[in-house]
């Protein structure tokens, strides 16, 4: 289970990022499901938890560990395009949310490091460039409608 302290710290980071961009990010409800017989450190088992939400809004389970025994890197987030959820890890990092809605709104990876779209770890402030701002801006537009 998550713990709401870390829980908050993601949803913080993650309004920090898109206040840049105009948007606030807010939790509209959580909802704790008995998962036992879901094992979320595989593909399948990962999009069995997208189906358990159906309110309006952006879907995000948390689960896990999902960390993979022996092998690398450690799964911390997963952007599920078919289902329409995002799968954090309960030991995710604090800026593996806003990585994930950037995925889900249309982002892919950049190499530079101090770019929250960096699949890498170890920059501690990492942004979004004005370029990706402006095209989430655009596709929050698209799905939410006007600000
Ligand atoms: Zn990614």
């Amino acid at each position: 289970m998550v713990d709401p302290d870390a829980l908050s710290e993601w949803v913080a980071k993650a309004a920090v990022d898109f206040a840049r961009a105009g948007f606030s990010i807010e939790v509209a409800s959580i909802q704790y499901v008995d998962a036992s017989s879901i094992d979320a450190r595989t593909r399948r088992g990962r999009q069995g938890l997208a189906r358990l939400g159906d309110e309006d809004g952006l879907h995000v389970a948390v689960a896990g560990p999902l960390r993979r025994p022996k092998r690398r890197p450690p799964i911390r987030g997963s952007w599920l395009p078919k289902q329409g959820v995002i799968v954090l890890s309960t030991d995710a990092s604090e800026r593996t949310l806003s990585h994930e809605i950037g995925h889900a709104l249309g982002l892919s990876h950049e190499r530079a490091e101090q770019n929250l779209m960096c699949s890498c770890e170890r920059v501690a402030h990492a942004e979004f460039s004005a370029v990706q701002l402006e095209s989430m801006s655009e596709a929050i537009t698209r799905r939410f409608g006007a600000r």
